[in-house]
């Protein structure tokens, strides 16, 4: 293993498969620690030649629905007006989707994005359509769309896990690990689970020490047994692996701002869609607000007024708009418009989020900002649990 010492940033390379595919991807991917304030650490992650930064919020793109969703890092046109793009250096996309799209257009065509891309295996979206997902057929999709970034399909541990279920998820991710990694050598990110720290480090050790690696199954950990232990069993896994380039699977605006805040780099999620398909925008440091009229009785979020979305200040392409009366009556809207509309909005609160901590982390004010800023959100809470509390100022 390779330490690297911060104030003197020294590039990875990440260990290979075998010497031939060593040669071949030497530097298909490599990082910099540019970064660190306790726990929490800014990456400069080079893949395939295209740089990401950490803290970074991975926007989750799907395919599906009729609407379809906003190409935000494009000047979009939604209905009579146009916005701004949004930057953005990477998207993750999955091999569901793309199963009858791909054919021989690479993703980035698809997409019109020159990003990276991370390409799931979409194992989620095939088990719910009650199809079993076949490795083979995913690793040729993923293979034909030439993602930067290829996940290998897992197999989450469900809710209120047994350990036999356990046992039988951590097996078969590891199994497939395997399989990706012999296939597509540094471009997978390996996947593993795990309820426990040494779960965690025994699929570590029989990965070899991989230099990059994500995290999955937290969100059913974190709703459905304990909040407090699954901060916990990350905060003691980043401990162990203070350097290691971390993504977390499928985490939203809340839980996101407290895993950086203990050493994750990266998160993705499509929850930026799902708020908006229910008529809902996020709020910075708030929970999701309901803003399309209740025409229809989906949402569960309270109401935002329009008072209250001009008294918060969002820079988005949406918020900033001159028109505001247009806006606000798009932002109502049931119909695509206001889908695309909230969509934009809520992608942008997100990212905007993991740019936040990125600053906070480079000025060593992350301190200041927990007590200040993320006190004030939902989830302050767990900031009043005096062992998990310090367990995130510990280094802070
Ligand atoms: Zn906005």
């Amino acid at each position: 293993m390779i330490l690297v010492s911060i104030g003197a940033p020294q590039e990875l390379e990440l260990n290979s498969i075998s010497e031939s595919s060593k040669e071949q991807n030497q530097k298909y991917v490599s990082y910099n620690i540019t970064c660190r304030d306790g726990k929490a650490k800014t990456l400069k992650i080079k893949i395939n030649n295209k740089w990401i930064e950490t803290p970074l919020f991975i926007p989750g793109h799907s395919f599906r629905g009729k609407n379809g969703n906003p190409y935000f890092w494009e000047k979009t046109v939604i209905g009579p007006l146009e916005f701004e793009k949004i930057d953005v250096s990477a998207i993750m996309v999955n091999a569901y989707d793309l199963r009858n799209l791909i054919n021989d257009t690479p993703i980035h065509q698809l997409l019109g994005f020159e990003g990276v891309v991370y390409i799931d295996s979409g194992g989620y979206q095939y088990l719910s359509k009650k199809i079993i997902p076949n490795p083979e057929k995913i690793m040729n999709i993923q293979e034909k769309s030439n993602a930067d970034i290829i996940v290998p399909l897992d197999r989450p541990i469900p809710r209120k896990p047994t350990e036999e279920q356990i046992r039988l998820s951590i097996q078969d991710t590891l199994k497939n690990n395997l399989l990706w990694q012999e296939r597509f050598g540094e471009r997978v990110l390996p996947v593993i689970h795990g309820t426990e720290l040494k779960h965690l480090v025994n699929q570590m050790e029989e990965l070899s020490e991989p230099k990059i690696v994500g995290i999955g199954s937290l969100v059913p950990q974190f709703m459905y047994t304990s909040r407090k232990k699954t901060i916990s069993l990350i905060s003691s896994f980043t401990s162990l692996y203070p350097d290691i380039y971390l993504h977390a699977f499928g985490v939203s605006y809340s839980l996101s701002s407290l895993l950086f805040l203990i050493g994750v780099d990266s998160v993705d999620s499509t929850s930026w869609i799902h708020n908006s398909r229910f008529g809902s925008m996020r709020l910075p440091y708030q929970g999701p607000r309901s803003v399309a009229l209740r025409t229809k009785s989906v949402s569960r979020h309270k109401s935002l007024t329009r008072n209250e979305w001009e008294s918060f200040k969002c820079s988005c392409p949406i918020c900033s708009y001159q028109d505001r009366d247009k806006v606000w009556e798009m932002l109502m809207s049931w119909k695509a418009l206001g889908f695309r509309t909230r969509s934009i909005h809520n992608v942008f609160v997100n990212l905007e989020l993991a740019n936040e901590i990125k600053e906070k982390i480079c000025s060593n004010s992350l301190k200041s900002y927990i007590n200040e800023v993320i006190s004030k959100t939902s989830l302050s809470y767990l900031l009043k649990d005096d062992k998990l509390r310090q367990e995130i100022f510990q280094l802070v």
